[in-house]
């Protein structure tokens, strides 16, 4: 039995990179999409947040030099692109997917609009809501907190390179060991790295956990879900 009926997973761009330099690769893809349609046919209702750090980001790279916000946008045009190779991804998979987009940019991708997700997702429909919030100086962990909220998911499902949140960082410090489960109070206090600051205020906030696992554990996202003991466990 799943532990939840409905999950807001975060993917980061980078995630998509697989072992190439950039880009989205595509037995990656492929691979994470066959783990995002094993969860589906549990029954849990699943709807995506993806990054664009593997396209472009506003901070960092080719946008070095650039004015902050026209850079932002590209970022978010990015996680566009990716939203739309994984929603293609998932349908080659046979799951039905829709992408509902922050920016209007409605020749390619149907605008976020919250009754029509609510209604997609309870149809058993996966979500993949692009272009991050529509808002320059935001990243798409902000994203994946506001829709999680507003779409009234159980948890946010944070996949990313490690395994979890550490009390140190595992790659400097060897004796580093993973926490299981941490509140949100405690995290601050010990400025442990969980997601940027605005997406970890606003779980905070809602009350919304947040699971922190690695995309690269084959079976870990299922195991998630199942509620198994992988990753580590953000809540209030
Ligand atoms: N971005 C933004 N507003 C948002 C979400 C994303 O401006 O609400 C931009 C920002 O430039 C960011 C880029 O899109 O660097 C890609 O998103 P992010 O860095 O979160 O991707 P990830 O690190 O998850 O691949």
């Amino acid at each position: 039995m799943p532990a939840y009926k409905r999950i807001l997973l975060k993917l980061s761009g980078e995630a998509l990179m697989g072992d190439d330099a950039f880009g989205i690769n595509r037995a990656t893809i492929v691979r994470m999409v066959e783990e995002i349609a094993e969860v589906t046919r549990l029954g849990v209702e699943v709807a995506i947040v993806i990054g664009g750090g593997n396209i472009f980001r506003g901070v960092a790279g080719g946008s070095v030099g650039m004015d902050r916000a026209t850079a932002d946008y590209m970022g978010m045009l990015a996680t566009v692109m990716n939203s739309l190779a994984l929603a293609d991804a998932l349908e080659k998979a046979g799951v039905v997917a829709r992408v509902m987009s922050a920016i209007a940019i409605e020749q390619v991708v149907e605008p976020y609009v919250r009754p029509k997700a609510l209604q997609y997702l309870e149809e058993g429909k996966v979500v993949v809501f692009a272009a991050g919030t529509g808002n320059p100086f935001f990243t798409t962990d902000t994203a994946a907190a506001l829709r999680g909220a507003e779409i009234g998911a159980e948890i946010v499902l944070k996949a990313t390179k490690v395994d979890g949140v550490y009390t140190a960082d595992p790659k400097k410090d060897p004796s580093a060991t993973r926490y299981s489960a941490i509140s949100f109070d405690e995290a601050m206090v010990k400025n442990l790295q969980v997601m940027d600051a605005t997406a970890f205020a606003l779980c905070r906030d809602q009350k919304l956990p947040v699971k922190v696992f690695s995309i690269f554990k084959p079976g870990a996202l299922r195991n998630v879900v199942l509620g198994g003991d992988e990753g580590t466990l953000v809540h209030v």
